[in-house]
């Protein structure tokens, strides 16, 4: 059975990643809990930062490495937080004074225009080589955050996807796994790794 390593440290990314994966005959290794080393998301695409991460922890653990980057893009305030999204007001800034910060720079403008943004990527190590998907979801941003305990992450309270009338956490994740960003990405590389894995995957 083949091995992928989901190459994230993000514990909310890493239940969905494995929720859309389950379908597919491989194993799916998470990075180890004490895992010291982190790649720096410096890259000016969310390619590039996701191709960083896959590469670096495919290589370090010689195993086919699938990463993400994501990001929620608010068009009134010119597609922030955008790729900045996780470093938004600072890294260690809780979710909750992130999304009131992004509420009130919206204060009052009716454009509430949104989207969520994933560039997945898969890196093979021993062939030095990658794929990539993308996935959107386009929505809006609430007036206040909509959140249910322990279901979805990040910017889920205040984004209400298109055709829905509540936030992806509350919508919770049978709702947010079939047509997220993320599970749009992984969807099709789902597809590649059946394409290019099926005799292994017997
Ligand atoms: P990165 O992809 O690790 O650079 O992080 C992007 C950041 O975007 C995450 O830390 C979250 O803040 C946010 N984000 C990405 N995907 C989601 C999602 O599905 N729901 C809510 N927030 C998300």
């Amino acid at each position: 059975m083949i091995k992928i390593l989901i190459a994230t440290k993000n514990k909310g990314k890493i239940k969905e990643i494995r929720e859309i994966l389950k379908t597919l005959p491989i194993k799916i290794i998470a990075l180890p809990e004490d895992e010291e080393d982190t790649v720096k998301e410096d890259g000016e695409t969310y390619l590039e930062n996701a191709l960083k991460k896959a590469q670096y922890y495919a290589n370090k653990y010689k195993l086919p490495a699938l990463s993400d980057d994501s990001g929620l893009e608010i068009d009134a305030l010119n597609g922030a937080p955008g790729i900045n999204s996780a470093r938004f007001l600072g890294e260690k800034t809780s979710f909750d004074e992130k999304m009131k910060k992004i509420l009130e720079m919206l204060k009052d403008n009716p454009n509430r225009k949104a989207r969520f943004k994933t560039v997945a990527v898969l890196y093979l190590p021993r062939e030095k080589r990658y794929f990539t998907t993308e996935g959107t979801v386009e929505g809006e941003i609430l007036e206040a955050p909509e959140k249910k305990e322990g279901s979805g992450f990040g910017y889920d309270p205040v984004f209400k996807p298109v055709g829905f009338n509540k936030s992806f956490s509350v919508l919770g994740k049978e709702v947010k796994n079939k047509i997220s960003h993320r599970s749009k990405a992984l969807d099709k590389m789902k597809e590649i790794i059946e394409e290019n894995f099926g005799e292994a995957m017997k």
